[in-house]
């Protein structure tokens, strides 16, 4: 029987590398997100690696619809193995001039999100005593940068929850790590090179360089296959003792 992914914020960036490459390992996956053409993406991975897929456009605003994205998927495959609780978004500003409810919506979805959704696939996975939790923090998890308390805050809160979540899974072959990523580019870190580039009058090129990876010393976005590979072995029935951690793959930015 092929095991269950679900993959929150599947339709995009990081999330659909994810999805991509746990399709092509022979995972039947929950899609999800907020893209329009959601299912359409969903089908053509689903096709491309002959394995099933379901969709969800559930809004992480709202508790209720993350529990049902839950309940959809063991609905539809009967199961659910691995949770990837990747969905964020991001917002950039001074503190004093932080918008409450953007302040709000990122604890929201990038933070509280991982709890409801992880709370309510907790007893189906410890009935069938395996379950495989895997956080997308952020490198903004461990270190901080200025202008973006909400994010920081939520990426460091994530962390917290995965130690937690570890210990309490322990008993049951649950286990919980985060993934710390440094830049990665996606739709999400597009938009902001653009508005630093607008920001510091500099070019898209200058940016890339001189802002955006100035504190990874290695010098290139992070690869989308590196995140992947990195989710598949924290999945496997064999990373059974790898529980609690978080794993950096920031070309070295915490290293300092
Ligand atoms: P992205 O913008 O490409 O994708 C985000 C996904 O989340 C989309 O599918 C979107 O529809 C979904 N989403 C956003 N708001 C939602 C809501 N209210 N309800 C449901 N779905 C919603 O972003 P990405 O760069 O792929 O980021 C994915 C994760 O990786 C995020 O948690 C982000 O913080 C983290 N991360 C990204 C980077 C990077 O450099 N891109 C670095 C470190 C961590």
């Amino acid at each position: 029987m092929n095991k269950v992914a679900l993959i929150t914020g599947s339709t995009s960036g990081i999330g659909l590398g994810i999805a991509e490459a746990f399709a092509k390992a022979g995972y039947n996956i929950m899609f999800h997100g907020l893209e329009a053409d959601g299912d359409k993406i969903a089908k053509s991975v689903g096709d491309k690696y002959n394995v099933k897929v379901s969709f969800s456009n559930a809004n992480l605003l709202v508790a209720d619809e993350v529990e049902t994205l839950i309940d959809q998927a063991i609905k539809v495959f009967g199961t659910l193995h691995v949770l990837v609780n990747n969905a964020g978004i991001q917002y950039v500003s001074p503190v004093e001039d932080f918008p409450n409810n953007k302040y709000e919506s990122i604890i929201a979805i990038n933070m509280n999100a991982t709890f409801y959704a992880s709370k309510k696939a907790w007893n189906f996975m410890k009935d069938q005593k395996f379950g495989r939790i895997i956080n997308v923090s952020s490198v903004h998890g461990l270190r901080a940068s200025e202008f973006k308390t909400a994010y920081v805050t939520a990426k460091h809160g994530v962390i917290g929850m995965t130690k937690v979540l570890a210990l309490e899974g322990a008993p049951y072959n649950i286990t919980c790590n985060a993934i710390c990523p440094g830049y990665v580019k996606t739709p999400l870190v597009e938009g902001q090179i653009k508005d630093q580039a607008k920001a510091h009058n500099m070019s898209v090129e200058e940016v890339v360089e001189k802002v955006m990876l100035k504190k990874q010393a290695v010098k290139q976005f992070v690869p989308l296959e590196t995140i992947a590979d990195m989710a598949l072995l924290l999945a496997k029935d064999t990373s059974s003792t790898i529980t609690g951690t978080s794993f950096a793959l920031d070309g070295g930015w915490s290293a300092q």
